[in-house]
């Protein structure tokens, strides 16, 4: 399985000029590389970056209509986006999210035919009390209710423990390849052992160039959501050299 580099921008740059300067300093520092990139700028500045695949951060679980403000999967792939993060930290918690929304979001993307970057991962104060393995697997079965056997190959899920985001305060190898083992037996579990072998399990929180590699040869993951560190193309471009 090809290692998958994910650069969420979040509400960043702050203008179409930045945007493009960094997407074509990334574009040209990976030309040669084989490992597959996902770039997820803001929604407005999707129309504008060509070159390499992109994704979109959020997706509405409407499908059109008087929503305002929201924009559908069906928007998204129109504009050729390949891939959506849904369920991000930022937005269960800053906006409220809900398992059962995250779920509605993620079969609307699934009838749009974009590839679906599902991120989980317990809080600080879950994982304290002892409670991880209970979010994850709560996280993973509500995102996935009535997702099918064939519906699974289209979904990534992103192992991203709150506390290690944005925070330089990176999950410990081992803890990471715990959680990447639980998910894939809560992902047996819900369908069977080919599924749970064959579905990409990504970590997230605080990569940067001087750990990715850690995390792909000593966790399991098959590759890294990028947040940070993926607003400086110099260093994104040695994150994703790092894997390839
Ligand atoms: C993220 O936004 O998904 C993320 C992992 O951010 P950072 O790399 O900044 O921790």
């Amino acid at each position: 399985m090809k290692n998958l580099i994910v650069a969420n921008w979040k509400m960043n740059p702050g203008n179409q000029k930045e945007a493009k300067i960094l997407f074509e300093a990334i574009k040209k520092g990976i030309k040669n590389v084989k490992t597959e990139v996902v770039i997820c700028p803001p929604f407005v500045y999707l129309s504008l970056l060509k070159g390499l695949t992109l994704g979109a951060q959020n997706c509405s679980w409407e499908e059109k209509g008087a929503f305002t403000g929201e924009i559908s999967a069906l928007q998204v792939r129109d504009l050729k986006v390949e891939y959506v993060i849904i369920g991000h930290s930022e937005r269960r918690n800053y906006f409220n999210e809900t398992d059962i929304q995250i779920n509605k979001k993620v079969k609307k993307a699934l009838s749009a035919k974009l590839k679906i970057i599902l991120c989980i991962g317990e809080s600080k104060e879950e994982w304290e009390s002892g409670k991880k393995v209970e979010v994850l697997e709560r996280q993973i079965t509500e995102g996935l209710k009535g997702i099918n056997v064939k519906e699974i190959r289209n979904i990534i899920i992103a192992y991203e423990p709150v506390f290690a985001i944005g925070t330089g305060d990176n999950c410990s190898i081992d803890e990471t390849m715990s959680s990447i083992l639980f998910i894939r037996k809560v992902i047996c579990k819900l369908y069977n052992r080919v599924v749970s072998d064959n579905i990409r399990v990504l970590y997230g929180g605080s990569v940067k160039s001087d750990n990715s590699a850690l995390y792909i040869k000593n966790t399991g993951a098959n590759g890294l959501l990028v947040g940070g560190a993926s607003l400086n193309a110099e260093e994104f471009i040695k994150i994703v050299k790092s894997v390839a």
